[in-house]
Formats: structure tokens, C-alpha cells, sequence
């Protein structure tokens, strides 16, 4: 998804009308069958469920929120996660409306007895920031982490008349080290937090070595072609190939159901073909928009949705962009 206008109230009313907007536009691509599929794949116990998405446990203070936007309920958008530790429990993602992660705080106290203490978001696109404000209702809240160059898109994104609650949230954001790994020690569960960049200028990726569970933000699209609007592609397939050979078990994609290692493999096919059709484009003078339209995924690869229809020539101008020095 694109960035979304800020998450204020009145920002809110403005964002709905976009996402209304998004919706008629990606009315058609989506049929009832791919649908379904989608809501079938659910692979941990399902402890929630409403229309945006459900909340699967994976272990023992362990949850994934898989977001189902498909049905055009924009609350949450992106997936997530709840982590608890003896010390602290961990939120991964603001999700694109307030009210999302109002929902998703919610959870976490039921299931863990406490609100969140930290709120880790994977990259600065509004579907995983924009609803910030909801983990703060009576104007306290977790500690956001983010990388600096997160906050930084975040806060130059941010319209003047924003309000101070929400300014406030980003400027006091705790900075994540964008050159190496570093950790949140949860008490008992130690998460390890890895930069990467590829699918945006700077994406964070959360895992749990012992356990074998990686959320991986939109480094990883699974069933759902992902959005290169502000790719760098060849570092997407660097990072995809080594987030895979982290071992996992179960890896939580930014959108879509949970993957397994062959999801992760399909998934690199699907990303690999998009790169051989614009090498292609390139080679017969093609322009993007041609490319797009003509460009198939492979049919042994599954059935994979498209957000918006100009995803595949969205693809293609990132190659060619990044082709070009740009
Ligand atoms: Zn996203």
C-alpha cells in the first residue's frame, strides 16, 4: 500500500476516502476464489477474528496477526505481531488506522495481562505506521523503535497541523542501529532486530533464533504480489535470500498468511520473474507499462493477488530504475 495521509482524526476521515478510493479501484482483481484461499491458509490456533484479520497463536506468548484486507476492511492492513516476554511485551506494527492498533494493544493486554511496552514498526509506509496513536488512548503508551531513517520519512511525511500527541510519539522514537543487529530483551525472549534495505530505503526484520519465528515486514509478500513503489530490487532479492537461510520455521510476511520455507522459495520465484521480465523489457525496448501488461506469473507458482492492478509495471520501473542509476 501507499503512504496514507497522517493518522490525526481528521487525518483519519482523509484516509478512508482514499482507501475508498483504492477499493473500487481494486475491486476487480480479486475473486471470490483467491479469497477464499486466503482466509483457508490459517496455520497457528486462531484466538481473534474479525473482518480485517485474525490473530494465530504460534507458541507460548507468541502471536502473528495476519491481516485479510481483500474484503475491504482497511483497520489493520499489514500483518503483526504480539510478543511477550517476562518484562515487556512487544507490538510489531502500527497498522494503518488508530483504531487497528487500538485493537491490537487491546489483544495483547487480554492475552498477556499487560499493555504493549514496545512497538517496533518495520519500515515507514502508512499501512505499518499510520495508526501510531492508537497504542497511546489516554496520551501514554509503549516506546516506538524504528530505525532513524524510519523516522525520519515519518516525520517528513507529517503535515504541519499535525497533532503534538502524534509528533510527539515520532520524535521521541527510540533509534534502531541501521548497520548492524541489534536486540530487545524482553525478559526470557530476546528478540533480534535486523536492517535491511530492499523493500523500502530502510525495513527492520524481527526473530526469535530459538523459536524459528521471523516477522519479516514487506520484505516478504506471500499470495500477494508486492508493491516496488519504493523498491530497491536487487537489494529486495538479497535480503529475501538471506532472511531465508535464517532457518525459520514460520516466517510472518507484511501481507499475506503465514510462509513456510516453501512459501519463501515460491516467493522468490514470483520476485525473480518480474526481474527476467523487465531484463526483458530492457533488451526489446519495452516500456514498463508494456511489460506490466504482458507479464505472468508462473502458474505452478499459485494463485497471487494484486493490491492494485499497476503492481507488475510498478515492478518493472523499479528495475529499470535501478538500472539507470536512479
Ligand atoms: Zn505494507
Amino acid at each position: 500500500m501507499t503512504e496514507h495521509s497522517h493518522p490525526t482524526r481528521r487525518g483519519f476521515i482523509k484516509t478512508a476516502s482514499a482507501c475508498a478510493a483504492h477499493a473500487a479501484l481494486m475491486a476487480t482483481p480479486f475473486p471470490a476464489a483467491a479469497r477464499t484461499l486466503w482466509s483457508e491458509r490459517t496455520q497457528g490456533r486462531v484466538v481473534a477474528q474479525e473482518p480485517f484479520g485474525r490473530l494465530e497463536s504460534l507458541s507460548e506468548g507468541l502471536w502473528a496477526l495476519v491481516s485479510t484486507p481483500l474484503g475491504g476492511d482497511y483497520t489493520t492492513v499489514s500483518n503483526g505481531g504480539i510478543l511477550a516476554g517476562t518484562n515487556g511485551v512487544l507490538v510489531i506494527e502500527a497498522f494503518q488506522t488508530p483504531e487497528g492498533a487500538l485493537w491490537m494493544a487491546e489483544k495483547a493486554r487480554e492475552l498477556t495481562g499487560r499493555w504493549p511496552t514496545h512497538v517496533l514498526v518495520t519500515h515507514y509506509h502508512g499501512d505499518h505506521s499510520n495508526g501510531a496513536q492508537g497504542f497511546f488512548p489516554d496520551g501514554t503508551g509503549p516506546s516506538i523503535h524504528v530505525t532513524g531513517t524510519t523516522r525520519r520519512l515519518k516525520r517528513e511525511g507529517m503535515p504541519a497541523d499535525t497533532e503534538p500527541l502524534l509528533r510527539g510519539i515520532w520524535e521521541d522514537a527510540v533509534l534502531l542501529a541501521e548497520d548492524r543487529p541489534g536486540s530487545l530483551d524482553l525478559g526470557g525472549r530476546t528478540v533480534l532486530l535486523s536492517p535491511w534495505q530492499g523493500h523500502t530505503s530502510s525495513d527492520v526484520t524481527v526473530s526469535l533464533p530459538d523459536e524459528g519465528v521471523t516477522w519479516c515486514g514487506d520484505l516478504v509478500w506471500n499470495g500477494m504480489f508486492p508493491n516496488y513503489m519504493d523498491a530497491t530490487p536487487s537489494q529486495l532479492s538479497r535480503a529475501v535470500r538471506a532472511i531465508q537461510s535464517d532457518g525459520s520455521d514460520t516466517y510472518v510476511p507484511g501481507h499475506g498468511p503465514l510462509a513456510k520455507d516453501a512459501d519463501m522459495s515460491r516467493y522468490l520465484e514470483v520476485i525473480n520473474g518480474i526481474e527476467e521480465t523487465a531484463r526483458t523489457a530492457r533488451r526489446e525496448g519495452w516500456t514498463a507499462e508494456e511489460a506490466g501488461a504482458r507479464h505472468e506469473i508462473r502458474e505452478d507458482l499459485g494463485e497471487w493477488t494484486l493490491f492494485n492492478p499497476s503492481y507488475f509495471q510498478r515492478a518493472v520501473e523499479a528495475w529499470m530504475k535501478e538500472w539507470s542509476g536512479g
